[in-house]
């Protein structure tokens, strides 16, 4: 059963190596079924090349495992409540992409610097507040979940498909999640290269509002003209 988010879910999975975003198994994806109520996800601790479609744990908005025989990924409880909460989404991407956790160590959020930034995000990328010590020692995964909803009150998670964890890491989603993966892939880059034009000007500004519109606004919203029809 379950067919569909498995191969989803699996396929993302495995592009995040494939793409440089991963070491060891810091990562994780998972793509929703809305209608069933229920999401798969990558089985916790388990090399990337011995995933398979069907070793995907498929988990419910409880939390409880519906199919698989292996525990899911221990970042479980943070993409149910991402996925719980932004409705839109279909798919949840976690990496430790270097250069974006590097901004999300330094509790940074990413400036808008240019158009490459402007194509996928409304503004910065946003960074949460740190976890306090009673959010750490209780329900650890959820309440990352809970701080990453806290900053993204008035903020649309569509015109913000990410942020970053404080002291952690980024976490993207998407309409899909092979669009969560495109969207992590183009944090890091957009990571890489506000650290580069920092370090050519650092009193660097962030990118002009009618110029940011104009990136945006073509590839997302009512007005959209960018690429294809869907
Ligand atoms: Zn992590």
């Amino acid at each position: 059963m379950y067919t569909e988010i498995r191969r989803e879910a699996y396929e993302a999975n495995i592009a995040l190596p494939r793409h440089g975003l991963i070491n060891l198994t810091f990562g994780n994806a998972s793509a929703v079924d809305r209608d069933k109520g229920v999401f798969a996800i990558k089985p916790s601790g388990v090399d990337y090349d011995e995933l398979s479609p069907e070793n995907m744990v498929i988990v419910d908005f409880d939390g409880e495992i519906v199919e698989g025989n292996m525990r899911p990924s221990s970042d479980t409880p943070t993409h149910r409540c991402l996925l719980m909460a932004f409705e839109g989404i279909g798919g949840v991407v976690h990496t430790h992409s270097t250069k974006a956790t590097a901004f999300a160590q330094a509790g940074r959020a990413i400036p808008n610097f240019g158009t490459t930034h402007a194509d996928y995000f409304y503004g910065e990328i946003p960074v949460t507040r740190k976890m306090t010590p009673e959010e750490i020692a209780s329900a650890y995964e959820w309440e990352t979940g809970n701080v990453i909803l806290e900053r993204f009150k008035g903020l649309n998670p569509l015109d913000f498909p990410g942020v970053l964890v404080n002291r952690h890491a980024p976490f993207t989603w998407g309409k899909s999640v092979a669009k969560a993966v495109e969207v992590a892939v183009a944090v890091e880059c957009i990571a890489e290269m506000a650290l580069m034009s920092i370090q050519i000007n650092p009193g660097l500004q962030a990118i002009e509002q009618e110029l940011l519109d104009k990136h945006f606004l073509r590839k997302h919203g009512a007005t959209a003209y960018y690429g294809q029809p869907e």
